[in-house]
């Protein structure tokens, strides 16, 4: 059985726009077709974020576990990422801004230019529908260690409720904005009731990990296929955590 597993963090699923971080957030559809292709060939098992909370209880989930999650809930993952996820049969994680849903990632600082259409709230449905697990990613993106408690809860437990009132269904797992985390808001999202909180750290998971502090993969555009194989296929993600 394996004791280790990778998270992949995605964001944009698109064409690539703007310079630097920004554009770096895109992985371009016909890439992103290639590595779901690739985790397929290989053999990886893809896994849901329940699996994923199994495994770092020693539970076994198959081997070469790799789950997918995409952070903000774009609407390019509903136009580019959710067919081929279709095709390939993949679960996978979509964390949704629940003030924002049908709005776009007025968070981001850098302008008009590189912003993004999020998914409506039928979008979000649909997805569902083809077994999208819709998580929370809060309900306005904020640094949650810059809240106060009452505030901090809010973000959390609200968007829960808010999501899970739109969707009809329950949301058990929240990624952190920013991967802005500290032992406050950890306590505050098991106390909102979620099993697993990603992270922006980087690293596999391993058993015995706290799921509330799970740490991931970014896959962006500089993600080239040597460095996607490198991450597949060996220790170099744990090993660039250990130094950062
Ligand atoms: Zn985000």
């Amino acid at each position: 059985m394996n004791t280790s597993a990778l998270i992949f963090m995605y964001h944009k699923i698109g064409t690539p726009k703007g310079s630097g971080l920004q554009r770096n957030l895109y992985v371009s559809p016909r890439v992103f077709r290639l590595q779901m292709r690739y985790l397929k060939l290989a053999g990886f098992r893809v896994v849901s974020m329940d699996d994923i909370v199994r495994l770092t209880r020693g539970e076994d989930v198959g081997s070469k576990p790799v789950a997918l999650t995409f952070d903000d809930g774009f609407r390019n993952f509903y136009e580019h990422a959710l067919p081929v996820l279709q095709e390939f049969r993949y679960p996978a994680t979509v964390y949704a801004v629940s003030d924002l849903i049908g709005r776009d990632d007025a968070w981001e600082t850098c302008g008009d230019a590189t912003r993004e259409p999020l998914m409506t709230e039928p979008q979000l449905r649909e997805c569902r529908e083809y077994g999208i697990e819709i998580g929370s990613h809060t309900k306005s993106h904020p640094r949650l260690t810059r809240l106060s408690p009452e505030r901090l809860r809010d973000e959390l437990q609200g968007s829960r409720q808010a999501l899970e009132e739109r969707l009809g269904a329950p949301v058990r797992h929240c990624c952190y904005p920013y991967g802005d985390c500290d032992a406050a808001v950890v306590a505050a999202a098991a106390g909102a009731g979620y099993v697993s909180g990603t992270t922006t750290q980087r690293g596999r998971v391993h058993v015995g990990d706290n799921p509330l502090t799970l740490r991931r993969t970014f896959i962006r555009n500089a993600t080239n296929p040597f460095l996607f194989l490198l991450r597949l296929h060996t220790g170099y993600e744990d090993r660039k955590a250990q130094r950062s």
